[in-house]
């Protein structure tokens, strides 16, 4: 993308001819001290849909109207309320409807989805995970092999960058799981690290994991929404994900889970059981002994958030009308525009302070990028603030942004880059 230009003009002649240009006016921006913002933390907290408020007081109505009843007369009733969203889930990470379901939150998923697919013996209990992992995933990985009597110590290989080096490199990752071999219960990362924005190739990771007789289990946090997925394709077993980073369905908004399809229907797999994951047909019924759905509804535990669900569903139908293809390709571009203005600014500063440690290939990386700079990070940072231009600040000096392809354009990837040229050169 050599001919990038480092000017407003550039900028806006690339939101001319952006395809999904309309879709910015269908979030609301959030406005501090008066002045709309420019934000880059869709990685965090995506941005809220206009017409979230719409499909959540369509439910409120229901309610109001129906009592109990709306669990069969709603407009949308609330007893199958989330089947309408599974195919859009599908399609954006790559499965099969009865492949996904949504329950919960990101967590407590991987962790139910751990009692079925973490079973360790005494010898085959070993975890491969991200050192850099989120601290979250860290806890729960810990409490799991605890809980089974080992000890994280032993039962859990970190993978890490080789020295001098930021990301993972997938022949590290591949030597890794032939290393644990037969000591490999599970290998459970994140689809897109959340601090360095690697974009990880899950396809060959899960074939690897295969061989050595392993499960894998991937943390879709940063991918789902985001990243282009195969899930059922790359025959990945496991899967999970919240819907409030990428997928702008509200703050703590229900998570998704992915099984592939042998999975789901094998009923005799171990798993914690409640009323919703009994075979819809006869579920009032309420029998003593629990008869699993053949889909992954059967991990269902509770009755669904319908209003969580109402502003999912907001956000899904928006996803569905773009497709991920669209995103992914103005996502490229714009991904790649942020990098050449940081290269710009930095190519034009004393000894060079920023240091971009997401991988500069596209097919490794998805719409983050992160900044490694020096100790006038926290400088940049507060003047980014002060221009109301929204980024995450991770200590001791990284600096993480999203520019979403489907609320942000091209001028704000040269407002930022702007302002950081001003306050470097
Ligand atoms: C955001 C994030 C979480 C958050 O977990 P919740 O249970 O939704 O609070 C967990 N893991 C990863 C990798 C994340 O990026």
């Amino acid at each position: 993308m050599s001919n990038f230009e480092n000017t407003l003009a550039y900028a806006q002649q690339l939101d001319t001819q952006d395809e999904l240009k309309a879709y910015r006016h269908k979030f609301h921006h959030p406005v501090i001290n008066g002045k709309e913002t420019v934000y880059f933390t869709g990685n965090s907290l995506g941005l809220q849909p206009k017409t979230t408020k719409e499909y959540i007081n369509t439910e409120l109505t229901d309610w109001a109207n129906w009592g109990v009843e709306g669990h069969f007369h709603a407009k949308n009733p609330w007893m199958p309320y989330h089947h309408a969203l599974l195919p859009k889930i599908a399609r954006i990470v790559g499965a099969k409807p009865h492949e996904v379901t949504v329950m919960n939150s990101l967590t407590v998923n991987l962790h139910l989805l751990m009692v079925t697919f973490y079973r360790p013996t005494q010898h085959r209990y070993k975890i491969i995970m991200e050192g850099a992992a989120f601290c979250s995933d860290h806890y729960a990985m810990q409490s799991q092999v605890k809980h089974h009597g080992f000890t994280p110590e032993d039962a859990i290989i970190y993978l890490e960058p080789r020295n001098g080096e930021h990301t993972l490199r997938t022949e590290d990752i591949l030597q890794t799981i032939e290393d644990a071999g037969e000591e490999l219960a599970l290998v459970m990362i994140g689809g897109v690290n959340y601090y360095t924005g690697q974009l990880f190739d899950m396809k060959t990771i899960t074939e690897k994991a295969h061989i050595a007789g392993a499960k894998v289990g991937f943390d879709l946090a940063h991918a789902a929404g985001n990243a282009e997925l195969h899930l059922h394709y790359w025959k990945v077993d496991f899967a999970t994900w919240c819907s409030y980073k990428y997928l702008n369905s509200s703050p703590g908004g229900v998570s998704g889970i992915y099984i592939h399809e042998h999975h789901v229907e094998n009923t005799e797999l171990p798993r914690f059981a409640g009323w919703w994951g009994y075979e819809q047909a006869n579920r009032f019924e309420m029998k003593r002994q629990f008869k699993p759905m053949k889909t992954a509804d059967a991990w269902q535990l509770s009755n669904v958030p319908v209003l969580l669900l109402a502003a999912h569903n907001a956000s899904l139908d928006i996803f569905d009308e773009v497709g991920i293809p669209a995103l992914r390709k103005k996502s490229d571009l714009l991904t790649a525009y942020l990098e050449f203005l940081i290269e710009d600014v930095n190519a034009r500063c004393e000894n060079s302070p920023l240091e971009i440690i997401t991988p500069k290939n596209p097919k490794d990386r998805a719409a983050q990028i992160s900044i490694l700079t020096d100790e006038r990070g926290k400088s940049i940072f507060d003047a980014l603030t002060q221009a109301n231009i929204i980024v995450d600040w991770r200590e001791p000096n990284v600096i993480r942004l999203a520019p979403v392809p489907l609320y942000n354009s091209f001028e704000d990837v040269f407002k930022f880059g702007k302002v950081l040229g001003q306050v470097l050169i």
